[in-house]
């Protein structure tokens, strides 16, 4: 998948591209990276050795203002996929209305094979070698797939030291006492919750029963967090096993087995199935929350689920999105699904700013307003054009930046 996502990113993009019939200096201003940039990064390891890593930081679209989005640490980061995450993220915070054009970052590398401190040396040694790169005004990185609050505070305290001065707004996703957010930790599950409870309305699908796809911090806290509303969880999953039990999981217990033993295998009472298998359960709800491509045309015609809420980047392809629709089934694309995220960085961004915090309380209810809203334009969009709902999400979001073209002086009114 890695090597195609680029082109899966721009397919998506072009869907929308071809319904508003841009231009082709739009499509070329839009679909063209700021800056990409790549660094290698010595980090001594606890044998005494050094071993350079591979750092992106990929600087898509700058123009509705600072470039945000998280850093992933993960064995299989390439250039490409920092790339189309960044192009993503541009369009996931023009969705979600936040004042940030989109940003990614990526090292190669495998955190569960490092130790506390070697993960610590490598998270400085990427702000060591991007530091000038990124700012409160520039670019503000933030928790991805693999990188947690403890990444973001090492990597908030190295610019820091190199800067000589505290500088809380230049990352997101720091631990409470560092200037992060309340919210923050649950705030992508949370705004997915706010989406899906629209959608199931809309769609008037009652009591349903959900399957989740990862069990990281989006996966696992949607689970929590839908589990405490009473749904029916029959199946989650992590990178080694999937469990399903149809009469429901008691999720409290599968969190607490997941942390003693590090996996959900080994789950008492329960089914163990594959990954694929748990895509194409008889479900409501279908939540993949774990990595990109896992519904593409290969097994579309095999999903069940009448709502997918794509709480993972990328995980629903174009094409895949568009054979749902036509079926009858609603794919969420993760540029609406999962901007809870990035919608609570930015609360944590302006709580940094003006130096005064929210309670949770008030953070939750912000972060409600602005789903439901995000929610609402895109389904406005949906149905005025006739489209899937990523398709709507696209449509919606590039004239938002139109505009902003139109504005800057990029291009001239009707072009
Ligand atoms: N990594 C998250 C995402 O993909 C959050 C980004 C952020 O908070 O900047 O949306």
């Amino acid at each position: 998948m890695s090597d195609d996502i680029w082109k899966e990113a721009l397919e998506q993009f072009n869907k929308a591209a071809k319904v508003l019939k841009l231009d082709k200096s739009i499509v070329e201003i839009l679909t063209n990276p700021k800056r990409i940039i790549h660094v290698s990064i010595p980090v001594r390891m606890d044998n005494g050795k050094i071993k350079v890593f591979q750092g992106f930081r990929v600087q898509f679209n700058d123009l509705r203002g600072p470039t945000k989005g998280g850093i992933r640490y993960h064995p299989n980061v390439s250039h490409e996929e920092v790339k189309a995450l960044a192009f993503w993220m541009t369009w996931k915070n023009t969705v979600v209305d936040v004042p940030f054009g989109g940003g990614k970052g990526g090292v190669i590398c495998n955190p569960k094979e490092l130790s506390e401190g070697e993960l610590e040396r490598l998270s400085r040694g990427y702000i060591e070698a991007m530091h000038k790169f990124i700012g409160p005004e520039k670019d503000i990185p933030a928790p991805d797939v693999y990188t947690n609050p403890q990444v973001m505070a090492w990597m908030m305290d190295e610019y820091h030291r190199i800067e000589g001065h505290n500088v809380f707004g230049v990352i997101t996703g720091k631990p409470l006492e560092l200037g992060g957010s309340e919210g923050r930790d649950k705030a992508t599950a949370q705004g997915g919750v706010y989406i899906l409870e629209e959608a199931l309305d809309t769609f008037k699908v009652k009591n349903a029963s959900i399957a989740i796809q990862g069990f990281g911090n989006a996966g696992r806290t949607a689970a929590k967090l839908l589990s405490e509303k009473d749904y029916k969880i029959v199946a989650v999953s992590d990178s080694k096993t999937a469990i399903h039990n149809p009469k429901g999981l008691d999720i409290e217990k599968v969190i607490a087995h997941k942390q003693k033993t590090g996996s959900v295998k080994g789950f008492k009472e329960v089914k163990e199935i594959t990954n694929e298998n748990l895509l194409i359960l008889d479900v409501d709800v279908l939540i993949p929350a774990a990595l990109e491509g896992v519904i593409t045309k290969d097994n579309v015609n095999k999903i069940k689920a009448k709502v997918i809420l794509e709480l993972a980047n990328g995980p629903v392809s174009a094409e895949a999105r568009a054979t749902l629709y036509k079926k009858g089934q609603i794919s969420i694309p993760d540029i609406l699904a999962n901007s809870g995220g990035v919608a609570v960085s930015y609360f944590e961004w302006v709580q940094n700013n003006i130096g005064y915090f929210w309670s949770e309380e008030e953070v939750l209810k912000k972060l409600k307003d602005k789903m439901c809203s995000a929610f609402d334009n895109v389904y406005s969009a949906s149905k005025e054009f006739k489209v899937d709902f990523g398709t709507a999400a696209y449509i919606y979001a590039v004239r938002r930046m139109i505009k902003v073209l139109e504005l800057r002086g990029y291009i001239k009114k009707g072009d």
